[in-house]
């Protein structure tokens, strides 16, 4: 394994390539990265990177974000086939269908989404900024997509908006119910209950912590106490173990792992180096339409 991290470290230097990662790829992956970050952070560090080429670790929508964001670098993804689910759930004829029912309806995408959904929408948002940004929105009416539980926590957040729901949901978050939490509760019951929006109402009403994965592990860290129920995928235990090695963490859910997330490995990151193979590419007429509500979420969330 050695020389397979030797190996990426050399052609690093050699191609002017740097790597990012996303938290929730596998330990090997974030132990070489460049940069590791939530989806907020990557998309913004995309932007400013000094590097001729980008190897992203994470899903396609990230690499693809990546691409639309900077068409002039270089976009690599060590696994094409690790691709979102939710990314998809949401319908155009939905969206249309909504815009000729509010004439002053905004679009509110979560970043997790394909460009095709982002070419629809009028801003985008992530976990840690889709309060903030859907506040700052002049539009009474949102259309919140495609992810139905992060649309409710924002709802909640924003009672003076009509936010309107879609029904797509992340697999991972979704497995995590009120009873595995009150599971571990009673076995730990000191254990702060820290949980990603992405989770379903029942495990958010439970929590002392709501907040992206970037929020989870900074709260994490500055919180005197010393164990936590984590609600959310569990490659975000390598920054909170590296950052809190006397600190105790338990995952709630039964699907802990995105298995998407877990395509990216180090033989991969290596490849993708070595021949230059899996290069993202957007069409400049996607990459034009989807780049406005991209560029509106960087304003907005600044
Ligand atoms: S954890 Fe959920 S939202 Fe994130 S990439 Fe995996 S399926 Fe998508």
């Amino acid at each position: 394994m050695d020389t397979v991290k030797k190996e990426i470290e050399r052609l690093k230097k050699e191609k002017n390539a740097v790597i990012l990662a996303h938290y929730y790829v596998n330990d090997e992956v974030q132990e070489i990265a460049d940069y590791i970050g939530d989806s907020y952070y990557l998309a913004k560090l995309a932007k400013t990177v000094d590097a001729k080429t980008i190897v992203f670790c994470g899903v396609s929508f990230m690499g693809e974000s990546a691409k639309i964001l900077n068409p002039e670098k270089t976009i690599l993804m060590p696994d094409m086939s690790a691709d979102c689910p939710m990314a998809h759930m949401a319908e155009a004829e939905k969206i249309q269908e909504m815009r000729e029912m509010y004439d002053d309806l905004a679009v509110v995408c979560y970043i997790n989404s394909t460009a095709e959904l982002k070419c629809l929408s009028d801003v985008c948002v992530t976990s840690s900024n889709a309060v903030k940004i859907v506040k700052s929105l002049p539009n009474k009416n949102i259309f919140f997509i495609p992810d139905e539980n992060l649309g409710r926590y924002v709802a909640e957040q924003v009672p003076e908006k009509n936010v309107i729901l879609n029904d797509g949901f992340c697999h991972v978050h979704i497995s995590v119910t009120a009873d595995n939490v009150k599971a571990i509760k009673e076995k730990y019951p000191n254990a702060l209950v820290l949980a990603h929006p992405e989770c379903k109402n029942e495990v958010l009403a439970l929590a002392d912590y709501i907040g992206s994965t970037s929020g989870i592990i900074d709260y994490a860290s500055k919180s005197d106490n010393t164990e936590f129920i984590i609600c959310t995928e569990s490659g975000v235990g390598y920054k909170l173990r590296e950052q809190n090695p006397d600190k105790k963490f338990y995952f709630a859910g039964t699907k802990h792992f995105c298995p998407n997330m877990k395509l990216n490995t180090l033989e991969k990151v290596l490849r993708v180096l070595e021949t230059g193979e899996n290069a993202v590419e957007v069409s400049e007429e996607k990459r034009r339409n989807s780049l406005a509500p991209l560029d509106r979420m960087l304003e907005l969330g600044k």
